[in-house]
């Protein structure tokens, strides 16, 4: 499980995160949705390890990797994460199966190893025949796909996604959902979101947290949430003013 627990994030002056928690378990999406601004992207990056917490504790799989009163810190690469970015990030001048690759060269992986691993996820994700293509040969779609499987390849127990969806257009959108929620559930990843898009929280969420200022106004099923909003922000931030 991914335990985040009481996160507060300082930038100069401003509070942040003032507070958050949740828990993500094994084959769960977590959406953290809300306005421009209300946090959404540093509470991600302070899980993946980008930013650094003012105070605050967050565990994975049973390991602390950030834990304010023991001064621990772990750095992003020791946390066991797949990183997907809304840009998707993809380095232009290498292929798609050097581009999964790399991260695992880097980490000093052994040749063999990497080759294994790179067609394995590559065949996973239906790209095995594309692994030979620049990004810029690819369709957005197919970029995405190749985002996710450079994110997987390291074998996380966690998946952070920054705006996933964003960049596709709606049909592809559809199908994406889909088979990222199927993949999640298969390999048993805890599951971060970061999306404004509400329907796309809807329909891929067991859990959603609804952020503002840096707070956590509301949490629950996206049917608790709907059905159920107990303050007027979340009932007006839904546009469902019952
Ligand atoms: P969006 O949906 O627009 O991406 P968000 O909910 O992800 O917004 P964050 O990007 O997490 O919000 O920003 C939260 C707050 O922190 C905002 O008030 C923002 O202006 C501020 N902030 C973010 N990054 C920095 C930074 N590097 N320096 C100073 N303030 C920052």
């Amino acid at each position: 499980d991914l335990i985040v627990q009481d996160i507060h994030m300082h930038l100069g002056a401003l509070h942040v995160l003032q507070g958050t928690s949740f828990t993500a378990s094994k084959g769960q999406v977590v959406a953290l949705l809300g306005a421009s601004g209300s946090g959404k992207t540093t509470l991600l990056r302070t899980i993946a390890g980008l930013e650094i917490p003012s105070k605050g504790k967050i565990e994975i799989s049973g390991s602390s990797v950030f834990d304010s009163s023991k001064d621990l810190l772990l750095p992003p690469e020791q946390r066991n994460i797949g990183l997907v970015f809304q840009s998707y990030a993809l380095w232009p001048h290498k292929t798609v199966a050097e581009n999964v690759a790399f991260g695992l060269s880097i980490r000093g992986t052994d040749k063999s190893e990497i080759g294994k691993r790179v067609k394995e996820m590559l065949e996973k994700l239906g790209l095995d025949h594309l692994g030979d293509r620049y990004p810029f040969q690819l369709s957005g779609g197919q970029q995405q796909r190749v985002a996710i499987c450079r994110a997987l390849v390291y074998q996380p127990k966690v998946i952070l996604m920054d705006e996933p969806l964003s960049n596709l257009d709606a049909k592809l959108r559809e199908e994406a959902r889909y088979w990222i929620r199927k993949l999640i559930l298969e390999l048993e990843l805890c599951a971060v979101m970061v999306t404004h898009d509400q329907d796309e929280a809807l329909a891929m969420a067991d859990n959603v947290l609804l952020l503002k200022g840096g707070s956590i106004v509301q949490s629950g099923s996206p049917l608790e949430i709907y059905s159920n909003p107990k303050n007027r922000y979340t009932a007006e931030f839904l546009g469902n003013n019952n």
